[in-house]
């Protein structure tokens, strides 16, 4: 349901957007496949009319000259319909490869620029100040005891680990705290499947098929390990028209994310920093056109309470057009500061897709009865990230028109970097943590992570 004539229509402003982000689509090639797809499609209409209308003809008492003519004619408009029809469908196909290139629009706050200009949105707390040798996550939970990269290495590669004892319970804490106090501020929580179709993952702007891809595919099927729990939970409303009224849908999952990270080596790479395989908690929120940029904000100071709640000090980033991907109209970063690494390090990143998805999983929403106005004004801001309504965009299956949805996506807690900033933050001379207060609870009241004796 991509919105081609938008594309046709805007030629300077989409050219203009894939500059700005990175982006190798072919708009000017879109526009072309449109105007061909309009044309032959207008001319395989109008071949079937006169071939209907040939064939009536012929229902009637006739001459045998004149029937004779008329099955020549049908032979003639079947033979030239097939042939439209042939180049229509490649057109069509190419239409959709060349269309699904092209990214979503940016938000005009965004900063121009890759990922070095992002813009500092805010700073909380201060980097701690420390009396000893401050040492890295590896060394301090190798010594503990509680990540074993080794044996991990053994089993299953580099960029895999065990955690052991604490580490286990932290990762658990980690996780029933998130979801805890997420769902405190009105979201569903899930479970969802670690496996998706290779089709919803593409929905969703993620290429599995692309050389160097990001995603693993398990051989001889349709499915792939999910990245994050962003598709699955995208994937809930799949085909579905909602009800203004149900909108925002306000939900958070945990799941397995897997990685191969392709192209990902050197220092950053070290311990739990990037890893294959890991836990993550994640929000996915459907909205309004009109909704989805103050929900943005909402999920960005979700981020910021958890955080702070944690003890740890971070920045909010504004993150440039060069470093969006596909989907993306705006993304917010958090960076926190790892003092083991010496530097500051993603930990969660909150994107308003606006319609990108939405067009791709078809996820609409009929507006509420405000009048034909009103719901016309609502169809066009939906529009307004992209375009029109799309092909059942404007539909009257049971009343009114609907228009698509925007999706947010945001990370809650991704669970190994988290234990990077709690280990590198909270380490003590002698080589402990201590475990942050709001994670006690969780860990049967453990205060303190303590070496072996
Ligand atoms: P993303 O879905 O790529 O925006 O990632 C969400 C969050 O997951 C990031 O902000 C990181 O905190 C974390 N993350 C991403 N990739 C990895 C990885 N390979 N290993 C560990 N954590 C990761």
């Amino acid at each position: 349901n991509l919105d081609f004539k938008f594309i046709r229509d805007n030629l300077q402003l989409v050219s203009d957007n894939c500059k700005i982000r990175d982006s190798a689509a072919d708009p000017a090639l879109v526009a072309q496949l449109y105007d061909d797809y309009v044309k032959l499609k207008s001319e395989s209409d109008n071949l079937r009319s006169s071939r209907n209308e040939n064939s009536s003809a012929m229902k009637g008492k006739l001459e045998a000259d004149a029937r004779a003519a008329l099955i020549a004619k049908g032979q003639q408009l079947k033979q030239q319909l097939e042939e439209v029809e042939a180049k229509l469908l490649q057109v069509e196909n190419a239409l959709q490869v060349e269309g699904q290139r092209i990214p979503n629009l940016t938000h005009p706050d965004v900063p121009i620029g890759e990922e070095d200009n992002a813009a500092v949105l805010s700073l909380v707390g201060e980097q701690r100040a420390f009396d000893f040798p401050v040492r890295d996550h590896v060394s301090l939970g190798e010594a503990l005891g509680i990540l074993d990269f080794e044996t991990a290495a053994e089993v299953s590669g580099s960029k895999f680990y065990y955690l052991k004892g604490a580490a286990t319970l932290l990762e658990l804490a980690l996780v029933n705290w998130a979801l805890g106090r997420v769902a405190a501020k009105g979201f569903n929580v899930l479970s969802t499947p670690d496996l998706v179709r290779v089709d919803v993952l593409e929905k969703c702007g993620f290429q599995p098929r692309m050389e160097n891809t990001q995603v693993y595919s398990v051989k001889d099927s349709n499915l792939c390990l999910t990245g994050t729990a962003e598709v699955p939970l995208a994937g809930v409303y799949m085909d579905k028209v909602l009800s203004e009224k149900e909108l925002p849908i306000k939900m958070v999952a945990y799941g397995r994310c897997f990685r191969t990270e392709a192209g990902a080596s050197g220092a950053a790479g070290k311990g739990l920093y990037r890893v294959h395989q890991f836990t993550k908690v994640e929000m996915f929120v459907l909205a309004t056109p009109e909704q989805s940029d103050a929900l943005h904000q909402e999920l960005i100071g979700i981020e910021q309470e958890l955080f702070t709640e944690l003890g740890l000090h971070f920045k909010v980033l504004d993150m440039p057009s060069g470093d969006l991907g596909a989907p993306a109209y705006r993304k917010f970063d958090v960076e926190a500061w790892m003092p083991g690494l010496g530097r500051y390090g993603e930990i969660s990143s909150a994107s308003n897709c606006t319609d990108y998805q939405a067009r791709r999983l078809n996820i609409r929403y009929r507006p509420a009865a405000k009048g034909a106005a009103a719901e016309q004004d609502a169809a066009a801001a939906a529009a307004a990230g992209s375009g029109k309504k799309g092909k059942k965009g404007g539909s009257k299956s049971s009343g009114g028109a609907t228009a698509y949805v925007h999706t947010l996506n945001a990370t809650a807690c991704a669970v190994p970097r988290m234990i990077v900033a709690i280990l590198e933050n909270f380490q003590q001379a002698d080589g402990s943590v201590v475990v942050p207060e709001v994670l006690r609870p969780y860990l049967g009241g453990m205060e303190v992570i303590r070496p072996p004796p």
